[in-house]
């Protein structure tokens, strides 16, 4: 997988800019440089590693300038790459850095495949698997919150973690293999009540980061939270004063709100989209039914749902539908206009939806509204405060379960009093898992799965 040759991309994107970077790393960067960019000033001696030097990017062949450039040379080790890297800084246009690649390709250079370079910083062990999925996390962060996980995670933080917690694993394996060697009637003294607390701590200290996962995602890619209610309860008026302006239209005719409208408020740093649907009720309206049935389908990939009810009226049995097409579903009722006299049956409501919370609001006068953004915010989030590490990678999290299975099932294996080699068996499972995230995988797949989402030049 891992070819001795150079390669070369245009990193920066494409279209029109400042400035554009093509780069090579590989045995042969610094000579194709040599080949191909003239120093100003008349100076052909070796370039200085790590410093820019001006000149031109001519083609050798008809020295035919391309363009007038900074040029960068970092010798091996001390790269991105950990290889000999060359950086052009050239004119950001599309024409101009198609001819420097070209140029590059011509003298020996292969064209890199997307996440290439990142790839070869990995398999130099410049960098570790998380810390390669950290760099891809940072070029696609949307949120500032997603964006400081993936410089976390980039600067070794779950590297390190994980290293912790593979060296007790380890501390637990020793044990088990020291019985190994005893014999049959002293493998009944391996201390097992000592030994399941080890692995029960352990494995619940990997939970904990696994669960972490939904928190982490939730910050990188925001919240969808579903409002969900018949025709006039005050959905719009709900999103109106949840996001602290007028952009729904708010009126006293049902129906209106046919489309699903999206607007995004911030929940004290967690991003949060909230989707005002139609309501949802029998119709002979077929453009009605097509808002309704959108409804579901929205309510369905929410995250949570705020089933508002209007407080002020007895329920209806749109009311009861609603309340079925909710159920299971993450949320809070929210019974709305409570600045009007109670007329709804909360006995009805508590036993329609015994799964959710009840939250009373007034939309119009802005009572309660803050109450709810606490309560929606904890109920997303699952977790009062931010764990001392945050998974943002599915991959991370699979290979963590693969650990937890492997200690539950050394555990069991302990429990059982079965012998010390099944039980060791079960914990280098667990070990695995472990290695896996960190990167310390051989399976070939496994790397090109991941480093194919990189983009060129990465
Ligand atoms: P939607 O159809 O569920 O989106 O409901 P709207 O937000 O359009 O509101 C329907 C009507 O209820 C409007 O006339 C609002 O002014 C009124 N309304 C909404 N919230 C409240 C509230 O908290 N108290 C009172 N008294 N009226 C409200």
């Amino acid at each position: 997988m891992y070819r001795e040759d150079t390669i070369a991309a245009v990193a920066t994107p494409p279209g029109e800019g400042g400035v554009a970077i093509v780069r090579l790393s590989g045995p042969d960067a610094e000579r194709i440089a040599r080949d191909i960019f003239v120093r100003s000033g008349g100076k052909n001696g070796a370039l200085r590693s790590h410093t820019l030097h001006r000149g031109t990017i001519r083609d050798p062949k008809n020295a035919a300038v391309v363009d007038e450039a900074l040029a960068v040379v970092m010798r091996k080790p001390k790269s991105y790459t950990g290889e000999d890297v060359v950086e052009f800084h050239c004119h950001g246009g599309q024409l101009v850095t198609r001819r420097v690649l070209e140029l590059a390709l011509a003298h020996g250079a292969r064209q890199a495949a997307p996440g290439e370079f990142t790839q070869r910083a990995f398999l130099n062990g410049r960098i570790d698997l998380t810390q390669a999925e950290a760099v891809l996390d940072l070029t696609r962060a949307r949120t500032e919150a997603g964006m400081r996980l993936a410089l976390d995670q980039m600067h070794g933080g779950l590297s390190q973690w994980v290293g912790a917690l593979r060296e007790e694993l380890l501390d637990i394996l020793a044990q088990v293999e020291a019985a190994i060697d005893f014999s049959e009637e002293e493998i009944d003294h391996l201390p097992k009540d000592a030994l399941n607390a080890k692995i029960d701590a352990l494995k619940n200290r990997i939970a904990a980061i696994v669960a972490s996962y939904e928190w982490g995602r939730l910050f990188r890619e925001g919240a969808r939270v579903c409002i969900a209610g018949r025709p006039n309860v005050g959905k719009s008026s709900l999103l109106n004063a949840l996001v602290g302006a007028e952009r729904v239209i708010v009126t006293a005719l049902p129906g209106t709100t046919r489309d699903v409208i999206e607007e995004s408020v911030n929940l004290d740093g967690l991003p949060v989209a909230l989707w005002d649907t139609a309501g949802i009720r029998d119709t002979d309206n077929p453009i009605e039914q097509a808002g309704i049935d959108f409804t579901r389908r929205h309510l369905e990939v929410a995250d949570a749902a705020l089933v508002v009810l209007d407080g002020s009226e007895p329920h209806t049995a749109e009311d009861e539908a609603l309340m079925k097409a909710v159920r299971g579903k993450k949320g809070f009722l929210v019974v709305n206009k409570n600045d009007l006299p109670e007329q709804l049956d909360r006995s009805w409501l508590a036993e329609a939806a015994p799964d959710k919370a009840i939250v009373g609001i007034s939309a119009k006068i802005g009572t309660g509204l803050d109450d709810l953004k606490g309560a929606l915010r904890a109920l997303l989030l699952a977790a009062p405060v931010e764990p001392e590490i945050v998974l943002t990678n599915l991959r991370h999290k699979a290979a963590l379960e693969c650990s937890i299975d492997g200690l539950a099932a050394a555990r069991a294996a302990v429990t059982s009093a079965a012998p010390p080699e099944l039980i060791a068996l079960e914990l280098l499972e667990a070990k695995r898992g472990l290695e896996e995230v960190v990167g310390i995988v051989d399976s070939q797949t496994v790397l090109e799965h991941i480093f194919m989402k990189f983009c060129i030049g990465k």
